[in-house]
């Protein structure tokens, strides 16, 4: 298809008034939409802060770093586009103004700005100019850039001014602008207010940017008088104001609320590009099961550090969602503390009901063996139990611990004098100082052992999954592991690295190193979340089949050295 004359347009989205008013999910549900008008589409993520990547952020800054196939550590936002838009992100996705600056430097240092002052503008304006034109490729008609950050930040302005000299060169109907911001609705006035928006805007203007479009966000549905007064005020066509209001359930109705109000049409128009009729017929099935389920209500417990902070566990919490939907079941995630485990509070409390526990990934020591106690709660219980990195290291070593009567096994992230180093780091790690980038990042293969769960759940063919993290298995405790009833269900394709660990003995006892969640979609859930979200549901209603010759909790009792 060459609707828009084989040149890309670019979409570019400001926000106003606020943080936190979904940018990341507008401009990811724009992108859905225009996909599924026959457009390609491209997402990016400009960000306004020093760090070179979100790498070495605590999730208490900006929650969850999501990472890409080709291993970039990178924005959350990134997360909801490859969900919604089912496009693969890369390294060119996000860019801060950290890795601009950076790169900008090293080029000064290395003479090639031919002695000129190298300053913001042009020569900073000019690298995010080109990071955008990464995507100005034959194959991606539409890329969508989204702006982090508020406009008015000192941050956001180099981005803002790199943006209005873009559109310059580019001409109004190659690039366009959308204004995502916020009506809110005043308890004691009884009213909206579109005042904050009008400054809003006021402040893009200063810069030099009129926007093309307003996405107003409310909690309450905005009247006539709401859109005219806006399209006045800022300077926007009326029929160009559009109310995001917040959903019911959840938030992939964001699309289909965009699309009644024929937002990607006026994209389109607006581009010049040809509109095509809009194919959302799965997304809709897809978000009615997800609130009108059909099975049993399935609780989760999921036991991790920032269990506060609902950002921190993005992807996992989406993943849980896919394979409640795909499971047909009314999923419900609890939310439990590992510190709480170390306080005296008893699994069987903290757990009870819980049809099924998750122990996702971390970094530290805190927590550690609270996350300890929930996976051997869940092991000798016959819980189905789904570890993801740290959490699969802890199961590692929950089983050492218990099973294998190795007492002090440890990671040595946790305890570098343990006698039974069951998780340590490669050589090569060791020598490794920089913390920025240096993980074992994005996507490795891994070969599945037959008969496993994992082999169950995945589709036949390639396995290739994404990792973050430092630590391995240590494979010279691979026999003793073994011996006593572990199983190394995936493995890299050269043996080296183990990638996933089962309890055979066990009903669903999968822990893997890699993170799965981040390539669940919610029309294709990750086969290990679908999987344990079935074994989930068997377990609540009593048909989870004791594996094995034995019970599972017989079979191990045999084992425990405790
Ligand atoms: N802290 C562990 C490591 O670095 C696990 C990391 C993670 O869970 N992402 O190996």
């Amino acid at each position: 298809m060459q609707q828009t004359a084989g040149k890309t347009r670019h979409v570019f989205i400001t926000g106003g008034v606020v943080s936190s008013l979904g940018k990341g999910i507008t401009a990811a549900s724009i992108a859905l939409l225009l996909k599924r008008r026959g457009y390609r589409v491209s997402l990016q993520k400009l960000d306004p802060y020093l760090n070179v990547d979100p790498g070495t952020m605590s999730p208490y800054q900006h929650g969850e770093v999501y990472v890409t196939e080709d291993g970039a550590e990178t924005d959350l936002d990134l997360g909801h586009y490859e969900r919604f838009a089912e496009i693969e992100c890369t390294q060119e996705s996000n860019y801060t103004t950290g890795r601009i600056y950076s790169s900008v430097i090293a080029r000064e240092r290395s003479g090639d700005y031919l002695g000129k002052t190298v300053q913001v503008i042009p020569h900073i304006t000019d690298e995010i100019k080109t990071a955008i034109r990464v995507f100005d490729r034959p194959d991606v008609d539409i890329a969508i850039t989204e702006i982090g950050g508020t406009v008015g930040d000192i941050e956001s302005l180099p981005f803002l001014e790199a943006l209005r000299q873009f559109r310059q060169e580019v001409g109004a109907g190659e690039a366009i602008f959308i204004h995502l911001t916020l009506v809110p609705f005043i308890r004691a006035a009884g009213e909206m207010k579109t005042k904050p928006s009008q400054q809003s805007v006021g402040i893009l203007r200063e810069i030099g940017i009129i926007p093309d479009m307003l996405v107003c966000r409310c909690e309450k549905p905005m009247q006539p008088e709401h859109f005219e007064k806006l399209a006045l005020f800022c300077n926007v066509r009326r029929e160009l104001v559009f109310a995001e209001q917040d959903v019911a359930h959840t938030i992939y109705e964001v699309p289909l609320e965009l699309a009644k109000q024929d937002l990607d049409k006026y994209i389109l128009e607006l581009m010049g590009c040809h509109v095509s009729d809009l194919e959302m017929k799965n997304w809709q099935s897809m978000v009615d099961r997800l609130i009108h389920p059909g099975g049993p209500k399935i609780e989760i417990g999921v036991v991790g550090k920032y269990i506060s902070l609902k950002d921190a566990y993005k992807s996992i919490y989406e993943a849980l969602v896919h394979a409640g939907v795909a499971n047909d079941v009314d999923l419900t995630i609890r939310r439990v503390e590992a510190e709480e485990f170390e306080q005296g509070k008893r699994p069987e409390e903290l757990l009870a009901g819980c049809d099924a526990v998750l122990v996702p990934g971390g970094f530290g020591n805190r927590g550690i063996e609270g996350k300890i106690a929930a996976v051997r709660y869940a092991r000798e219980n016959g819980i189905p139990f789904l570890g993801i990195c740290l959490g699969m290291q802890c199961a590692v070593i929950e089983f050492a611990r218990t099973v294998c009567g190795l007492h002090d096994a440890n990671s040595t992230e946790f305890d570098a004098d343990t006698s039974a180093p069951v998780i340590d780091l490669m050589e090569e790690q060791k020598k490794v100082h920089d913390m920025g980038g240096t993980m074992r990042l994005g996507a490795y293969d891994c070969k599945l052992a037959e008969g496993s769960n994992a082999a169950a759940a995945y589709p036949k063919g390639r396995v290739r999954e994404r990792h973050r993290h430092r630590y391995e298995f240590n494979n010279a405790f691979r026999d003793v592991l073994i011996s006593h009833g572990m199983s190394l269900s995936g493995v890299t394709p050269n043996d080296l690295l183990v990638e996933i660990v089962e309890v055979p003995r066990h009903p669903w006892f999968v822990a893997c190193q890699f993170h799965p969640e981040f390539k669940s979609r919610p029309l294709a859930a990750h086969p290990l979340f679908r999987e344990f979200v079935a074994a989930a549901v068997k377990k609540n209603a009593g048909e989870l089949q004791e594996t094995g010759r034995e019970s599972s909790r017989q079979a191990l009792a045999d084992h425990t050295h405790e």
